[in-house]
């Protein structure tokens, strides 16, 4: 925490100011560790104070590491300057909270706003919200940053995607906004999508569109619901069910599922990653290389959590 001799910054700052009415100094807090979450809690070498995980200063490459429960990794891949996505993993036992954003880019500070989306859902989750209203917690707090800092955030607000997912022994609940997406991978056949795009595609699709048509067009990937001060109200679609058989969660931004389009060959490129790595971390790791390898041209994140029934066969 920055100390301050002003006395009106303390109370401005517990108000939830962005800058002192009395002293004009700037009352934003250091950001959080993107690991643990702890304000403030990265120490000017790039450590983390509470966890001790190098939280790295420019968020280029991160990684959370749950053991066998679940695992993430965020990366800046090849060709952004800056990692824009972000990422939270929390685990109490086998129960997972994972939580992954992607700022837009054509927005001001979308680095902000990805990284308060996830804070304030993983927040909200660790806190007992449900799915829909910890996301709608994230939806508050990044429409908020508009009218805090940088002026300039109010003519192009900051904005962001999310996915967030809660497991709870084998249910598992998936909520999203935008284009980031959660997947389940079986341990044979292709890879089902559990969220369906906010994207323009998806939109003139739905409406009847050729779908190979519809990709070829530049708008695309257009996002057409994300969070954000000028994203107007929208409310985060859901889906809930229970593990049949044991896979693998996964979520991830676009980065990642922009080259594995195809829902056998994504499934293929987790199962091969996961079998030739061993570990979650590591197959997290292998995922967002394979990115890399293949253009890197937008930042990656990727988390897996694997499930198996409660009661079933160790898979
Ligand atoms: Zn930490
Ligand atoms: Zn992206």
């Amino acid at each position: 925490m920055t100390m301050t001799d002003c006395a009106s910054c303390a109370d401005e700052r517990a108000a939830g100011a962005a800058f002192c009415e009395a002293c004009g100094r700037s009352l934003t807090p250091e950001p959080p560790c993107p690991n643990c979450g702890t304000p403030g809690g990265v120490g000017e070498d790039g450590y983390c104070e509470h966890c001790g995980m190098l939280a790295g200063r420019e968020r280029d490459h991160l990684e959370t590491d749950c053991g066998d429960v679940a695992a993430a990794v965020t990366d800046r891949g090849l060709r952004h300057h800056r990692n824009e996505d972000a990422m939270w993993l929390a685990t109490r036992g086998t129960d997972v909270d994972v939580v992954v954003s992607d700022g837009v880019s054509s927005s001001f500070d979308p680095d902000v706003a990805s990284l308060t989306a996830v804070t304030s859902a993983g927040e909200g989750l660790r806190d007992g919200l449900d799915l829909a209203t910890a996301i709608g917690a994230a939806q508050i707090a990044v429409a908020k940053l508009a009218a805090e800092g940088d002026p300039r955030r109010q003519a192009s607000n900051p904005a962001c995607t999310i996915v967030a997912a809660t497991v709870r022994g084998d249910a598992v609940t998936v909520g999203w906004i935008g284009d980031s997406r959660a997947y389940w991978v079986p341990e044979e056949g292709v890879a089902e999508q559990l969220t369906e795009d906010d994207s323009w595609a998806t939109h003139v699709i739905s409406l009847g569109a050729d779908p190979e048509q519809a990709m070829r067009d530049p708008k695309a990937h257009a996002i057409t619901a994300w969070l954000g001060a000028d994203a107007g109200s929208i409310t985060p679609r859901t889906a809930e069910f229970v593990v049949g058989d044991p896979g693998h969660l996964v979520l991830c931004s676009d980065g990642l599922w922009n080259y594995l389009t195809d829902p056998a060959a994504f499934a293929a490129a987790v199962r091969e990653g996961l079998r030739e790595q061993g570990t979650l971390i590591t197959a997290a790791r292998w995922l967002a290389d394979y990115a890399i390898t293949a253009g890197g041209a937008d930042n990656i994140t990727v988390a897996l959590v694997p499930i198996t029934p409660v009661g079933g066969e160790q898979g």
